[in-house]
């Protein structure tokens, strides 16, 4: 019988993480889910810690692009474009419902710091580092093209533009995949427990205490390896481990607002270079949203509450208004927003110039750090961390498979016309999301046909999905619903908050909770809610 990664088998994989493992990870991101995975499917027996849910701290945050780079460029960092564009071709492959193409338009201006001739010359070196195997090649457009495509865009000083081609991803959902898949292939990941005491032997971290936040419990987990995947949190934790301070990594904070089409829809991603600070802005169309993102600051505050500044959205709402003239947007036309810490290697210079390459680093405890990085590189990092575990461990290197296994099974073939009903259009949402986990969804709506209702008319999201979190995604809270494991949070006109009591009564039946616990995980999301999208005028009572 298929085991499942259910959110009432909790204690199950608690007994197997007390009994000890060939590696702990802690960061449940998409680099210690990457790790997790293919460390699993070498045959490893792997634990992975989260202390909140899977995916809830830089990997849900990001532009949600699968991306060779094009920026990179201009500092010359050709191995990492080459590394990157690999990879995108590999993840089109390997996860076509999560990864999908995407046009870019990158106009050209009078004032731009490059001119038409280097910027086709960038194009033809971005298509040569993917080895011209990207989806398509890129094509120069006039001033008049341009126009065309965009009416709105602003015509002064347009001299012309680039089409070019990188992918969207789903970021939030790239990580619970892994992690399911992790766990199918034998891997013990468990959301709600964070790492908080580190014991050595013989100078090695030989085991580690955890809190499972749910039910207050403390237990020990041996480990022969041990990688810390934390991102931000690296070099708080650093000393922990290690007994002295040390700032490996810098954490830069990037925000994105996302807009409804009334108020911004474009017909290809289109790239907005600012001069002042040689930034890129991009404004992705997405769904019926358009997400624009983002900016680049040092952070040196609290890194548990990270959230839009008004600062940041005026920023970014003048460099969109300045290349959008006609369109006059304002922060309270965005229905939500989002911000995140950029986890990179410490270097000098200004914010947006450090590199996004990334390095794992072994310290004196053998704890394998990860560090830098980019969600589109996570494949290849995990790969080159389960290597340097398996010579750790001496153990003869099996190959990695995660560069030709997909990361979803096929969704069953099924003739909808059967006991139960769900809309066409959400069928294809769920089979692209659950890959063959679909075949559970029916099981539910069978039971229940409401089930297969629609959450918000105009989203795909249904109720059933909620049962199946927790049954087969340890989901366990009715806010990591909202915003990690469906994207009701930042697509909803109203943040989900008028579906709050419906859908928390749902989760709290099957596990089980009180009323009061119902009530503390409302509180929570309200809060959560409040508190990013304070600087775009909205408040949830
Ligand atoms: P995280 O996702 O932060 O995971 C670390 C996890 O560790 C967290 O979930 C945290 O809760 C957990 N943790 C910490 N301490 C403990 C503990 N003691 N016990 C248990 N768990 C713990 N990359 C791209 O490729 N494309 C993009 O479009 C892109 N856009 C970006 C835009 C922005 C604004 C930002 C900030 C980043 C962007 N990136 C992008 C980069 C990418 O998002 C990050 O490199 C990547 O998500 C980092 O993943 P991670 O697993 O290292 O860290």
């Amino acid at each position: 019988m298929k085991n499942h990664f259910s959110a009432n088998n909790r204690e199950s994989v608690k007994k197997e993480l007390k009994q000890g493992v060939d590696v702990l990870i802690v960061g449940g991101g998409i680099n210690g889910a990457g790790i997790a995975r293919d460390a699993a499917m070498r045959g490893l027996k792997v634990g992975l810690l989260e202390k909140n849910d899977f995916a809830s701290g830089t990997s849900s945050r990001s532009s949600k692009l699968i991306h060779g780079g094009l920026r990179y460029l201009e500092h010359m960092d050709f191995p990492l474009v080459m590394e990157s564009c690999a990879e995108r071709s590999i993840l089109l492959k390997l996860a076509p419902g999560l990864v999908k193409p995407t046009e870019f338009l990158m106009p050209a201006y009078k004032d731009d710091r490059y001119g038409l001739f280097f910027m086709n010359l960038g194009m033809w070196l971005y298509d040569f580092l993917s080895l011209f195997k990207n989806y398509k090649f890129h094509r120069k457009l006039s001033a008049k093209d341009v126009l065309e495509l965009i009416p709105q865009i602003n015509p002064n000083g347009l001299k012309g533009g680039f089409i070019y081609y990188d992918s969207r991803v789903n970021d939030a959902r790239l990580v619970i995949n892994n992690i399911v898949s992790a766990f199918n292939h034998g891997a013990f990941p468990l959301n709600y427990s964070e790492a908080v005491e580190f014991y050595k032997q013989n100078k090695r971290i030989a085991s580690v205490t955890a809190i499972d936040r749910l039910s207050g419990e403390k237990f020990n987990i041996p480990c022969s390896t041990f990688v810390m995947a934390a991102g931000p949190w690296t070099n708080s934790l650093y000393p922990e481990i290690e007994g002295e301070q040390k700032a490996l990594l810098r954490l830069t904070k990037g925000i994105h607002l996302v807009f409804p089409h009334e108020k911004i829809k474009t017909p290809t991603a289109v790239v907005i270079l600012s001069n002042n600070d040689k930034r890129i802005v991009f404004v992705i169309p997405w769904e019926e949203y358009t997400i624009v993102g983002t900016t680049d600051t040092d952070f040196n505050d609290d890194i548990n509450n990270v959230y839009p500044d008004i600062s940041d959205v005026s920023y970014l709402i003048e460099l969109v208004n300045k290349r959008f003239p006609g369109i006059s947007l304002k922060p309270e036309h965005a229905i939500s927003c989002y911000a995140g810490l950029r986890p990179l290697l410490v270097a000098e210079g200004s914010a947006g110039e450090i590199s996004r390459r990334d390095k794992i680093i072994k310290t004196p405890s053998g704890t394998f750090i990860i560090g830098g990085g980019k969600l589109t590189t996570y494949r290849k990092i995990s790969q080159k961390a389960v290597n340097l575990i398996l010579r750790e461990l001496k153990l003869s290197a099996k190959p990695c498979e995660t560069g030709t296994v997909p990361l979803l099974k096929d969704p069953p073939v099924v003739d909808n016309s059967g006991s139960f009903r769900i809309d066409k259009d959400t069928a294809e949402y769920l089979k692209k999301r659950y890959g063959d986990g679909y075949l559970e969804i029916i099981q539910i709506v069978e039971k229940n046909q409401d089930m297969a209702d629609r959450i918000y008319e105009n989203l795909p999201f249904i109720f059933a999905e909620i049962e199946y979190g927790i049954k087969n995604e340890m989901l366990v809270h009715v806010g990591d619903f909202f915003r990690l494991r469906t994207e009701i949070f930042l697509k909803s006109s109203d943040n989900g908050m008028s579906m709050l009591d419906k859908c928390s009564g749902i989760l709290g039946h099957a596990l089980g909770l009180t009323d009061v616990e119902i009530k503390a995980q409302i509180m929570d999301y309200r809060q959560f809610v409040n508190s990013n999208l304070n600087c775009i005028g909205r408040e949830w009572k």
